[in-house]
């Protein structure tokens, strides 16, 4: 049995909208899981092979990227660049879900050939987490042809995820809606692409056709990176009740529009925060710390609901047993502060003040990843491992 102590915490960030803290200054771990959330004086740690002095920072959940374009590995082709999801890792982030593996260096656009690359990322992922990291994969694109077989070979292979309809050849509601529905029918997650294209050739996917393709997911509604109109953003938000993506590789002037019309809708427990890295945009490490700083600095959001959005939120659209700081979690978990020389206090306020809070600790499965971020600003009070070791790459090469 493992057991692990996080003690001194400031403020614990509960991940979840409704009930955005929890009461305590500790968390205990046992065997990767969170054990006990409340008063140190009142948790059993005796034993304890990893002990962590908070140093009155605050705990938050490991946050969930809900979009990202992964091919093989710790690389991508797409910025030529390696190590990025180490380094998202460093930015707090330790879920990160396909929107599909499109720039995979001569991707197959034949149903067998996008079959096989689709479960063989599934399969690589599951394997391969850099530095503990978990990545959702396996999101194959749509291409007109697909039957209803086809998804349940892919859902029986063990593919979860359906990456952006419309990066391929199926753009349409007469193509697209009946895949949505063997999608479905066969236990998959579906997202689409919106608004403007992002390849040449491609075209633009407005409301009315996101509604009668009817994914779960609005992917990118502030765009990826070319934004749908504010009209479309407002039937979407307002008029249906999907899943709601704002990403920060997209519009920033639709994104705070977005999350406007969704506190006003009450729809805020349907919004996701996604990077939508690596793209033309770049590697993007702390995208998801700057979209949740964007949102609570920019609007009325409090800051430990912009948490929830890319914690609590996703976990329950994916159901997930994570993003969430609560009894049987997965102990995927990331403490932070105020970065030196904010004007905000804490990790909370320097959100609000939009400030990038200082990491000073990542653990998934109990194991901690890192100590203080290679990316973030350095945090004013920086974590202590009092006893333990830190946990790298899992999976290897
Ligand atoms: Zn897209």
């Amino acid at each position: 049995m493992s057991k692990g102590l996080i003690r001194n915490i400031g403020i614990i960030v509960s991940g979840d909208l409704e009930s955005p803290f929890c009461d305590g200054d500790a968390v205990l771990i046992v065997d990767g899981k969170i054990a006990a959330v409340g008063r140190e004086k009142e948790l059993d740690a005796a034993g304890a092979d990893t002990i962590i002095d908070a140093m009155g920072t605050t705990l938050i959940p490991g946050l969930i990227d809900s979009h990202i374009h992964p091919v093989f590995g710790d690389f991508t082709p797409r910025q030529r660049t390696v190590d990025f999801l180490d380094s998202e890792l460093n930015g707090g982030v330790t879920t990160m879900i396909s929107a599909g593996e499109v720039h995979t260096p001569g991707r197959p656009r034949d149903i067998v050939g996008l079959k096989a690359l689709a479960i063989a990322a599934q399969r690589a992922y599951a394997n391969f987490r850099p530095s503990g990291a978990k990545i959702m994969a396996g999101a194959p694109v749509p291409e007109p042809g697909m039957e209803e077989q086809d998804f349940a070979d892919l859902a029986r292979a063990g593919v979860t995820l359906i990456g952006e309809i419309g990066l391929g050849g199926v753009r349409t509601p007469d193509l697209g809606a009946p895949m949505v529905k063997w999608a479905k029918k066969h236990g998959m997650m579906v997202t689409i692409h919106t608004g403007g294209p992002s390849l040449p050739g491609s075209s633009a996917i407005d409301a009315a056709a996101v509604i009668e393709i009817d994914p779960h997911i609005v992917g990118h509604i502030n765009g990826g990176t070319t934004s749908m109109s504010k009209t479309d953003i407002d039937k979407l938000v307002r008029g249906t009740t999907l899943a709601i993506e704002i990403v920060h590789c997209g519009n920033p002037l639709t994104a705070l529009y977005a999350i406007e019309a969704a506190m006003d809708a009450g729809a805020v427990p349907r919004v996701i925060i996604g990077n939508d890295a690596p793209s033309g945009t770049g590697v993007v490490p702390l995208g998801i710390l700057r979209t949740l700083c964007l949102l609570t600095a920019c609007t009325s959001l409090p800051p430990e609901q912009a948490v929830a959005l890319a914690a609590g939120n996703t976990a329950k659209l994916y159901k997930l047993n994570r993003g969430l700081i609560g009894l049987g979690r997965e102990a995927d978990l990331v403490l932070c502060d105020a970065p030196s020389g904010s004007v905000g206090k804490d990790a909370i306020a320097a959100l609000k003040a939009g400030d990038i809070p200082g990491i000073s600790m990542v653990m998934t499965d109990g194991v901690v990843r890192t100590l203080r971020s290679r990316n973030t600003p350095p945090a004013a009070r920086a974590a202590k491992l009092e006893k333990g070791s830190v946990g790298g790459l899992l999976g290897g090469h």
